[in-house]
């Protein structure tokens, strides 16, 4: 059994509100959407018409990493249905309560690439900022489950120290912003990052690693694109999609502001057994992803992080699913299959 408690429970919306600058924006519809998430599995069960007999196994899971699914997500599961693809990245289940071999709390060993407080700095050329600690959707297969946010929510002050290592190496050409959700985050406490960022001669893009315009679309309102707009910086978002059921009109919609904006779309997929672990799943994601102007970017293997071991497939089966991919899709629409590993100076091909 695992007995440690995610950090994730220690921390509240509360911590994302208030890091970047004390003082709260009045709330917009994505805020209050955000903050109205399903948090309890029996309201999640319920809601869903599922059996009442999953409830000690979500509650199970529950108590390791909170539930939480937005409204705008619940509406894309089917009802009765308790093997849809979409609710399998949501439900709390007992299996993660159990211990596996090789499945870590860390399994990144991002704790040893942390020179400043919320920055991360594994890659050449490239940091990654944690901007905000929450998520709007809590993904059960999150190498990030067990992070330690609260040390790492810098208030507005404290980002100095990360902006000064910014500021201090010209070697760094990009940045990050990662978290938890980066978008979960207010657009002022953004805006105010990112300009602080694009004040740094040497900063050339601007990365957003988000799932926020996927699970509740409204958050691409006009504030985000407004100060997406005023950046000089050159603008990535990579998306962060497992399966077409994810990618509805609303979905489509957000992501055609966001190409006006001149916002380049990317999308990376984790490989999940019971999600998308075949390949017409994966030939539909990438046909639908193209469809939404979105193209496919990395599918990753599973990162071993405890809690999760009842969605890894192997390598081997992993390698014979893209490889049969292939034969089904256009090289562009083609994700390329890596691994994260700790203490490589890139993602590691599989
Ligand atoms: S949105 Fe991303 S960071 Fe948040 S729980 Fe899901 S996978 Fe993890």
């Amino acid at each position: 059994m695992i007995t440690r408690r995610s950090p994730f429970l220690q921390e509240n919306m509360m911590i994302a509100a208030a890091r970047l600058e004390p003082g709260a924006d009045a709330a917009a519809p994505w805020q209050r959407q955000l903050s109205g998430a399903i948090r309890d599995p029996r309201q999640l069960l319920e809601r869903l018409g599922l059996d009442a007999r999953l409830l000690d196994g979500a509650r199970a899971g529950h108590v390791l990493f909170e539930v939480r699914v937005p409204e705008a997500y619940l509406a894309r599961i089917a009802r009765q249905a308790p093997d849809d693809p979409l609710l399998r990245q949501v439900l709390p289940l007992e299996e993660e309560t159990r211990s596996a071999e090789g499945y870590v709390l860390d399994p990144l060993e991002e704790a040893q690439h942390r020179p400043a407080r919320g920055l991360i700095h594994k890659y050449a050329g490239r940091v990654l900022l944690i901007a905000s600690p929450a998520c709007a959707v809590n993904c059960r297969y999150c190498f990030r489950r067990h992070f330690p946010y609260a040390d790492n929510s810098p208030s507005r002050a404290q980002w100095q120290e990360a902006l000064d290592y910014l500021r201090g190496d010209d070697s760094i050409h990009e940045a990050i912003l990662s978290g938890g959700d980066p978008l979960a985050a207010s657009d002022r406490q953004l805006g105010w990052l990112v300009g602080e960022l694009e004040a740094i001669p040497h900063l050339k893009r601007l990365r957003i690693h988000t799932r926020l315009p996927v699970v509740i679309p409204d958050r691409v309102d006009d504030a985000l694109l407004g100060w997406i707009n005023a950046t000089r910086l050159q603008k990535v978002m990579v998306l962060h999609i497992n399966h077409a059921n994810e990618i509805d009109q609303t979905v489509v919609d957000a992501c055609t502001r966001l190409k006006k904006a001149g916002v380049t779309l990317l999308n990376q997929s984790v490989l999940l057994r019971g999600v998308n672990d075949n390949v017409a799943t994966l030939a539909a994601l990438s046909e639908r992803l193209f469809e939404a102007g979105i193209l496919p970017y990395y599918l990753h293997v599973l990162d071993p992080v405890q809690g999760a071991a009842h969605f890894d497939v192997p390598d081997d089966e992993a390698r014979t699913l893209v490889s049969r991919l292939r034969s089904h899709l256009p090289g562009f629409l083609m994700p390329r299959l890596v691994r994260e590993v700790s203490g490589e100076a890139s993602k590691t091909p599989l």
